[in-house]
């Protein structure tokens, strides 16, 4: 048997945050244990076999607005100033995404300024005194044609469902601007971690008071562990035996193509709203400024998943009313282990950006933050 102060299920950003913490700041012996065989999560990152580095599921841009985020990770890595660009492949063009006074002029090859941009949408955008849907959202806010080039068909690849039949949170969130700005996030702080993120992290896991075992689950070893706490960051519904049933998933299968060439795309990520099974194409090679004679793209074809799978990756919860209900009964088990903390973005069922999963750690185990 073995004893730690915390055993932490799951080496992604969370469970790492969280480790790195403890740590150090509390002096607290740590295990890690992560069921597949790299630690990371969804940000892990490594080279090819031709050398590129690339991330294993699917681009990750760090951003935020969070000060004490920022300055956390910082004390790990320095960052590579990459600012994220985004183009959605729209009429054979590569076109700024999202939508803006650029979009407009390529969209529909004349000159527009921030006044008739204004009028254009006013023009176009049709009123819904009830917005009941994710098309209803985007046509209430910027008109018929370009929900159907930039939005209709993405989000039915994106989500295997008709706009119309998905909740306006869904597209409620993509700005407009009446402007030239085509920075993909507007968040102050905004970068990749210089070396990667798997090096970020094993910076963050090298202390003597943190051990890490992967390629082993939780079930596989809850048995010889004795802890004080555990940090579940692993699927809820897995926790428990999926008694209430899974918790679904829109999942994605990741394709990746090295081509003999520097480089492919205009941008690193671009959008294929209307053309091929894939959604984007990711380059990482303009986000990682690697200088290589090859470059990689990756490809990602969304399909519905629960969790417990392994392919395809379990990406974004479908929050939906049945959804959303039986993750209220898995919550309420949470609440009779008071010596567990549920946490990430699996074990709270929920989407959140890699800055969010620190920030959450933080408040949780820093009363400033
Ligand atoms: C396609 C895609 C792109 C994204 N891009 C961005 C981006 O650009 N910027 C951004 O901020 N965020 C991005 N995100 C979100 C980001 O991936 C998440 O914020 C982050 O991965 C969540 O970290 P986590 O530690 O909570 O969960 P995870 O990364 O999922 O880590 C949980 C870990 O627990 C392990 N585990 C699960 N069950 C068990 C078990 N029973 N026993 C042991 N180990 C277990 C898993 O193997 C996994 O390694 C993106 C997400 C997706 C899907």
């Amino acid at each position: 048997m073995k004893t730690v102060d915390v055993l932490i299920v799951g080496a992604g950003i969370t469970g790492i945050t969280a480790a790195s913490i403890l740590a150090r700041k509390e002096n607290k012996t740590v295990l890690i244990v992560e069921k597949r065989d790299h630690i990371g999560g969804n940000c892990y990152d490594s080279y090819n076999e031709d050398g590129i580095l690339i991330h294993l599921y699917g681009p990750h841009i760090f951003h935020t607005q969070h000060k004490e985020v920022w300055e956390y990770l910082s004390q790990f890595t320095d960052w590579l100033a990459y600012v994220h660009h985004v183009k959605a492949f729209v009429d054979n063009k590569h076109i700024t995404f999202p939508i803006n006074i650029n979009t407009l002029e390529a969209l529909f090859e004349k000159p527009f300024s921030k006044q008739s941009m204004r009028e254009y949408l006013k023009n176009e955008s049709i009123y819904i005194p009830e917005i009941k849907n994710a098309e209803d959202m985007v046509i209430s806010r910027m008109g018929k044609p370009i929900y159907e080039k930039f939005f209709k068909n993405y989000t039915k690849k994106q989500w295997g469902l008709d706009a119309r039949a998905l909740a306006p949170e869904i597209t409620a969130r993509i700005p407009i601007r009446l402007d030239r700005n085509d920075r993909f996030f507007t968040d102050p702080y905004q970068g990749i971690p210089e070396k990667g993120y798997t090096a970020l992290f094993n910076t963050m896991l090298n202390h003597e008071n943190i051990q890490v075992i992967t390629g082993k689950g939780y079930n596989d070893v809850k048995k010889t562990i004795q802890f004080d706490k555990m940090i579940y960051t692993g699927p809820v519904d897995e926790f428990f035996g999926y008694k209430y049933g899974y918790l679904p998933y829109r999942g994605i299968n990741f394709y990746f193509k090295t081509y003999d060439q520097k480089k492919r795309l205009p941008v690193a990520v671009v959008n294929y709203p209307n053309d091929h099974a894939y959604t984007r194409a990711t380059e990482f090679k303009h986000m990682t400024f690697q200088q290589h004679e090859k470059t990689c793209l990756c490809y990602e074809f969304p399909e519905d998943s629960e969790n417990g799978k392994a392919e395809p990756v379990p990406s974004y919860p479908v929050l939906n009313d049945k959804s959303l209900k039986r993750y209220q009964l898995y919550l309420k088990e949470t609440k009779n282990h008071k010596n567990i903390i549920f946490m990430g973005r699996l074990g709270k069922f929920e989407y959140l950006n890699m800055d969010m999963c620190v920030k959450k750690v933080l408040a949780c185990f820093c009363t400033s933050s």
